[in-house]
């Protein structure tokens, strides 16, 4: 399997036709997975904010105050507002805003992002990330396509990317059923191909000003296995949700 950046992609307006702008730079196959960065998708589809956009009311002025106690920095509440906004759930409120956004992928900020943002103060994630994979997806005629983000992860430094949303690929590959190399039956193994193809896919992208948002994977081949539709847990089998539930603010 071989990966590479899309090269020479301009700065992505609101309205720009991404898939026409990729298809220009390079020759897709159909089977290959198509990385795309989503905050080239959240330029296109005119995501980007001002803080002004999000007059803070009393709970994200309460937010902001709590997270300046906590964190000895200035916190705008407007930025509390529009993270509020995005959210269905606060999990974390300091001394970091963690939520689950509204299409079921939890986030810091709710991915809401300050950085490679020419056009506003901010920039909210696709408003629904699977939506923007089929229609890239349509768009630069290929089999698969990932939305990517950075993320954080619980219990580990640094950021990788992870899939928030994906088209013509179940997210897990499920090998329960399958056996080891000593003959035991795999129980609980069901790989997150989304989120792999998604991390390689950021290692090439980069964070910075590399101007690389979008990756295409080739020849990356699924194999003989199950697909799994499961990727965003829900809260029934979210052990860690639950916990965090559980330890703090209510
Ligand atoms: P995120 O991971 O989706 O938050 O995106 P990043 O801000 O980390 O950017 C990922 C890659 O896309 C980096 O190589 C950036 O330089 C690049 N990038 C971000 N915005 C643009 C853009 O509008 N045009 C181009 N060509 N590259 C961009
Ligand atoms: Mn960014
Ligand atoms: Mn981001
Ligand atoms: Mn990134």
């Amino acid at each position: 399997m071989e990966l590479f950046a899309v090269p020479d992609l301009p700065e992505i307006r609101p309205d720009d036709d991404l898939a026409a702008l990729i298809r220009q730079r390079v020759d897709l196959r159909p089977d290959d997975v198509v990385c795309v960065a989503s905050t080239v998708v959240s330029k296109a589809e005119g995501r980007s904010a001002d803080l002004a956009d999000f007059p803070a009311g009393p709970r994200a002025r309460e937010i902001a105050a709590t997270l300046e106690q906590a964190t000895g920095e200035t916190k705008d509440p407007r930025f509390a507002q529009a993270v509020l906004e995005e959210s269905v759930e606060i999990l974390i409120e300091s001394p970091f805003l963690l939520t689950e956004t509204r299409f079921g992928h939890v986030g810091v900020n709710a991915g809401i992002d300050r950085s490679n943002v020419p056009d506003g103060d901010l920039l909210l994630l696709p408003k629904r990330p699977a939506e923007s994979a089929a229609r890239l997806r349509s768009g630069l005629a290929v089999d698969r396509v990932i939305v990517t983000d950075t993320c954080g992860r619980p219990f580990r430094h640094g950021q990788r990317g992870v899939a928030i949303g994906w088209d013509g690929l179940a997210p897990g590959r499920d090998w329960r059923g399958e056996t080891d190399r000593d003959g035991r039956e795999l129980g609980v193994a069901v790989e997150n191909v989304a989120d792999e193809l998604a991390a390689a896919a950021n290692l090439i992208a980069g964070e910075g000003d590399g101007g690389t948002p979008v990756v295409v994977v080739r020849d990356f081949e699924w194999g003989d296995h199950d697909e799994s539709d499961a990727h965003f847990r829900e809260i029934e089998t979210d052990f860690v949700r639950q916990a965090i539930r559980d330890w703090s603010f209510d």
